[in-house]
């Protein structure tokens, strides 16, 4: 079988048009202040408002780049996010070009108490970077990587897409945790924690963070670190977009080799009570160099089957070695795991999950495998519905419960529930589908993944004993609750 023939249809067999990439220009756009009269805006706590034109010129003549009203020609553009589930028209976007913009941005909206959304690379499930009547501060114009090979660091905009963090550190031989989908963006990924195919190995993205630079709900710009600005510099890592805009993160490189063994075994449907069976076992035993995870998911010519991704970050010897009993499940369909450049694997569900497909997402941490999580997958199995997983353990497990604000260290796994489909019609059924196979499986799961779910929009119970510090810094640093959208802690 063709691996992006079947990516291609895994999760989205109807997606044959994708939103046009927003342009990736920083050229100055002429401002769009031509609105006559004022124009509707809504309260955070959901009043109407006025936004006076005199104070959206004043704005626009403060940011170097664009803020757009309706009828901007990049309105459109600005405004969609990756999920097409969301089509939402905010008052205002300011497109940022600099920490002064987004400090003059979040100051123009703290002033009137303006419902404001923050877009890093817009792949928010639930659609948190945009919002109707409201400010959007777009950061995708703040998307450049620089790289210094002797510290072993990349600095990264808040707009950045893991392809451009990628694609900056890898021809100098290195690497950071990147997600699996290249145009995600940097911002809410990292702030959440971010999984992928290195975790393993170099820990979450958010344990190689080293520092940030942020603009908080008062307009200051700050600089957070170890030393600096210690309990923000702790709740960014995990507590999501809660606690300002973050405008650069530097993160911590590693030496890597990017030929890796890598690639996906596929067998048909029938094998996988086989696979999962020796999975709940032989992964327990994993090294830190594999990463190797099991997925559920329907081919373009409508069989199910299950797949193992698989990446081995070391000596290819040893890989082979550690595959091998995984190898001979069975009989694989496709098997075609070899040396291959990282970046193959980390491009290879980009069009699967292209721009504007419509998606609904559930997740659960697995502390454990057990047979009765083996059964409840196959039992609940639908074709509708594409089960995708983040391996864990080896040196995500080793940072301590409270030493970053991201609460489920001890989770071997975490298993995604996701369907894709293009037809506004299938909405009801695909979310029904979605949930009904998440509730066959949340039994055996504990806790979630904040970055991946559509419907939560609180953290409480989440965080478990990282909350109250959560909260206690949140009342300190936006006491107002300025950055809700997101999944939200409550300011104490
Ligand atoms: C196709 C796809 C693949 C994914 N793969 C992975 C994966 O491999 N690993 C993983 O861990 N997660 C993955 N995710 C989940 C991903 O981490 C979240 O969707 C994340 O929020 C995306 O960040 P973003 O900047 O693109 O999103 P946005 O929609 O721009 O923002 C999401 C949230 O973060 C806030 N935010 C964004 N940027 C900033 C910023 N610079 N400062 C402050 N707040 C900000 C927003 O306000 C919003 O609340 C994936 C999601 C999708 C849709």
């Amino acid at each position: 079988m063709d691996r992006r023939k079947f990516c291609k249809t895994t999760l989205a067999a109807s997606v044959a048009a994708s939103f046009p990439v927003l342009t990736a220009c920083g050229d100055k756009v002429p401002v769009a202040t031509e609105a006559n009269t004022s124009i509707k805006g809504i309260s955070l706590d959901g009043a109407e408002i006025e936004l006076e034109r005199a104070a959206i010129k004043e704005l626009g003549d403060a940011l170097t780049g664009p803020v757009m009203l309706s009828g901007h020609p990049d309105y459109d553009g600005a405004r969609r996010i990756w999920n097409g589930m969301h089509d939402k028209r905010p008052a205002l976007i300011a497109r940022c070009l600099s920490n002064e913009d987004v400090a003059h941005a979040v100051t123009f909206a703290k002033e009137r108490s303006l419902l404001t959304a923050v877009r890093g690379g817009g792949h928010s499930w639930p659609g948190k970077s945009i919002c109707d009547d409201g400010l959007m501060i777009d950061l995708s114009q703040m998307a450049n990587v620089e790289v210094d090979t002797d510290m072993k660091r990349a600095f990264a905009g808040g707009g950045a897409l893991l392809g451009n963090l990628d694609n900056a550190t890898l021809p100098h031989g290195l690497v950071t945790t990147a997600g699996v989908v290249s145009h995600t963006g940097v911002g809410g990924f990292t702030l959440g924690g971010g999984f992928g195919r290195l975790n393993r190995k170099y820990g979450l993205t958010i344990d190689n963070l080293l520092a940030a630079e942020m603009i908080t709900a008062d307009g200051q710009i700050r600089r957070v670190s170890a030393d600096e600005n210690p309990d923000l510099f702790w709740a960014i890592r995990g507590g999501g977009g809660n606690f300002g805009v973050v405008t650069q993160f530097d993160y911590q490189l590693h030496p890597f080799d990017r030929n890796v063994l890598s690639g996906t075994i596929v067998w048909p449907i029938s094998a996988a009570r086989d696979v999962l069976e020796f999975y709940a076992e032989w992964s327990a035993r994993l090294s830190d160099e594999l990463y190797a995870g099991p997925m559920l998911a329907t081919t373009p010519d409508g069989d199910r089957v299950i797949i193992m991704e698989v990446v081995y970050n070391g000596d290819p010897v040893a890989g082979e070695k550690e595959l091998a009993p995984m190898r001979n499940i069975g009989t694989p369909i496709v098997d075609d795991v070899a040396m291959k450049n990282y970046t193959v694997m980390q491009t290879s569900e980009d069009v699967a999950f292209g721009h504007g497909i419509r998606s609904y997402a559930k997740n659960g941490m697995v502390r454990e495998w057990s047979q009765a999580l083996v059964d409840a997958l196959i039992d609940a199995d639908d074709p509708r519905v594409f089960i995708a997983n983040h391996v864990m353990g080896g040196a995500v497990k080793r940072v301590g419960e409270l030493d970053t604000a991201f609460p489920h260290r001890n989770a071997e796994i975490m298993l995604v529930v996701v369907s894709g489909w293009m037809d506004p019609q299938q909405d009801a059924d695909m979310i029904a589908a979605t949930r009904a196979y998440h509730k066959a499986i949340e039994p055996l799961l504990g806790g979630y993944y904040s970055n991946i779910d559509f419907d939560q929009s609180e953290s409480v119970g989440n965080y478990g004993p990282a909350y109250e510090r959560l909260s206690s810094i949140k009342g300190e640093y936006d006491p107002d609750n300025l950055f809700r959208l997101n999944s939200n802690i409550a300011p104490a």
